[in-house]
């Protein structure tokens, strides 16, 4: 569970072809690292995966099944948002059972699930505190434990980090790395920061005006480039 194929995907906004054709291929279990600079469509390529944008042509596959028109909660997916996107008025506990009682599970499931996730993202001690008693990675640890409930087949992240500060940044990175490690889930995660891409990736996808530049390992990429494009933007600090 968790490959996605992109076959000729594209996307316009009007007359603007953002996505001109996207083909990609994510196997399962993988770590996968959107790299690119800011409106080089990144996060419209991972909306378009999520179903949160219709695709203007192409089809997606997410294991095996063509999911080009289903619904963005048929996808089996699970887009990781900001800190920001928690309910302040409820407890981590409930914030993050949420989709659990929105889908009507039985409630010493929730629990069981709440706890379990809990457990994997050190956050078993504040379970019954709301998202402002909390520091900023405990929030964004809360929203990803709202995610791992739901047991999606891969998760999405945009930018999840770009509010945190730079030492935050660098402790959530280990950590989202570490939960892979432990969930060995298919992860997409959208970055403009080479850092992250480079250390978080098993594989990276560098986008520039909506084309793929080129697809590779973070060793690979940074070794071989196979333009200048790509040289510059993994390329050693110069
Ligand atoms: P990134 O995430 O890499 O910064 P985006 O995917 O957000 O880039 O945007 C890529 C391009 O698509 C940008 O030029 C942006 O202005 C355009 N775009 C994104 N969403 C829309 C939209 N809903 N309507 C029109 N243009 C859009
Ligand atoms: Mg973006």
């Amino acid at each position: 569970m968790g490959s996605i194929t992109l076959k000729n995907v594209q996307k316009h906004f009007g007359e603007a072809k953002v996505i001109p054709s996207v083909d990609l291929e994510i196997t399962d279990g993988e770590f996968v690292v959107f790299v690119g600079p800011s409106g080089s469509g990144k996060s419209t390529l991972l909306r378009l995966i999520a179903g949160l944008e219709d695709v203007t042509g192409g089809t997606i596959t997410i294991d095996g099944k063509d999911v080009t028109e289903a619904a963005p909660a048929a996808r089996g997916l699970a887009m990781v948002f900001q800190s920001y996107a928690l309910y302040p008025h409820m407890s981590v506990r409930k914030n993050i059972a949420f989709p659990l009682k929105m889908a009507k599970m039985e409630q010493s499931k929730i629990d069981k699930k709440v706890e379990d996730a809990a457990r994997i993202l050190n956050l078993s001690d504040y379970l019954e505190r709301r998202p402002g008693q909390l520091s900023g990675g405990q929030r964004q640890r809360v929203a990803i434990g709202r995610a791992i409930v739901r047991e999606p087949s891969a998760f999405l992240f945009d930018e999840p980090l770009s509010n945190l500060d730079a030492a935050l940044r660098g402790t959530m990175r280990l950590e989202i790395s570490d939960l892979h490690n432990q969930l060995k889930t298919t992860m997409i995660y959208v970055t403009h920061d080479q850092i992250e891409a480079m250390t978080m990736a098993d594989k990276i996808v560098v986008l520039n005006r909506g084309n793929i530049e080129q697809v590779g390992s973070p060793m690979e990429l940074y070794n071989t480039p196979r333009n200048l494009f790509v040289a510059g933007f993994i390329g050693s600090p110069r």
